[in-house]
């Protein structure tokens, strides 16, 4: 009886130290602001910000900023990204708001837009996840343009580089030194942009409310029907509103392993900071992988808390991330990273 009570005083007194807390937020959060991942973010950012500023909703600004980077024909995210090892795009995306309500699709041909379909899928479905010809189908009937099947000329050029050994050595984003990149990294595109196969984002708005977005190509090459983590919901992405959100890019399948998303957000929630949260998911990766399987791959994570505070973490170095919460503030950052 003591201890119960003794607990029921404890919690008591760490609920009112949150409220007391909570009291002293209003003055410190940053909001709104948006941050994603890698360098084709700051044109993502921009276009999510243009929601922002104009009190619009997190939830429209994840899906109009990563839309920017599914239009780019150079960029390895949308239809102009690198095919499957039969040469066909498939796409991965998920979307998540403030309510835990989200929609993912997976393995996805020839829709320009897949976050949108993933917010269809969220919006007009009693479902989170539609996939293959049935994604497709969806998509058709709710309005979408089935595109014609054929790869930009970046990817066409780097597949046909591909098939000339063809081997399934599945490799993911890492850029080792400042002066190229390392033994695995995949090929820079002719534009001179690196094959960054996801962008992830995550935005806090004016009402103080979460979202976030993911969506890919995948691997390059990777094998026909493969899903990674970008559309896998506390995976590549997940969103707790009275927290955090957390977007994972790299490696899908040891994102998957550890329920990476998720696990950053309840690390926050353990009251971590973005950065220490991201950093405590890659170690943990690290523990299930083991360190020298770990040097092969590459993975990232970036994360937002409540009081728009941010951060990331690498396993290698090369890693990058954009953040923007000002007409003239959207840079480019550095990564932390492990190995
Ligand atoms: N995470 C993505 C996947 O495994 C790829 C990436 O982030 O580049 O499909």
């Amino acid at each position: 009886m003591q201890r119960r009570k003794f607990l029921q005083l404890s919690s008591l007194s760490v609920a009112s130290l949150s409220i007391k807390q909570n009291n002293l937020i209003p003055n410190t959060i940053k909001k709104p602001i948006v941050i994603s991942t890698w360098d084709a973010g700051i044109a993502a950012n921009k276009a999510a910000w243009q929601v922002l500023k104009n009190n619009g909703r997190a939830l429209d600004a994840v899906e109009q900023g990563v839309m920017a980077t599914e239009n780019s024909i150079n960029c390895c995210v949308g239809l102009g990204a690198n095919p499957d090892r039969e040469g066909i795009v498939t796409l991965d995306a998920s979307i998540m708001d403030e309510n835990y309500n989200c929609g993912s699709v997976a393995f996805l041909e020839r829709i320009k837009h897949p976050i949108s379909v993933a917010r269809r899928v969220m919006e007009k479905t009693p479902h989170v996840m539609l996939v293959g010809s049935g994604a497709q189908q969806f998509a058709v009937a709710e309005g979408f343009t089935l595109e014609e099947q054929k790869l930009s000329t970046d990817a066409q050029k780097a597949y046909e580089n591909w098939l000339k050994k063809s081997e399934y050595k599945p490799v993911i984003n890492i850029e080792r030194s400042e002066s190229g990149h390392g033994p695995f990294a995949p090929a820079k595109l002719e534009s001179g942009e690196w094959n960054h196969d996801t962008i992830g984002m995550l935005a806090l708005d004016n009402k103080g409310n979460l979202s976030g977005s993911c969506t890919t190509s995948g691997q390059g090459f990777k094998m026909r029907g493969r899903v990674g983590d970008s559309p896998i919901i506390g995976a590549g992405l997940f969103v707790d509103n009275e927290v955090g959100a957390a977007v994972a890019t790299g490696q899908g399948e040891d994102v998957i392993r550890i329920a990476g998303s998720h696990t950053v957000v309840e690390l926050m929630r353990q009251g971590l900071s973005p950065e220490e949260a991201c950093k405590k998911t890659i170690e943990r990766v690290i523990k299930a992988k083991g360190i020298e399987k770990c040097k092969q791959i590459q993975v990232c994570f970036i994360a937002l808390n409540k009081n728009g505070q941010v951060g990331a973490y690498a396993l290698q170095k090369g890693f990058n991330y954009s953040v923007c919460y000002a007409d003239d503030y959207n840079k480019l950052t550095n990564s932390k990273y492990i190995l």
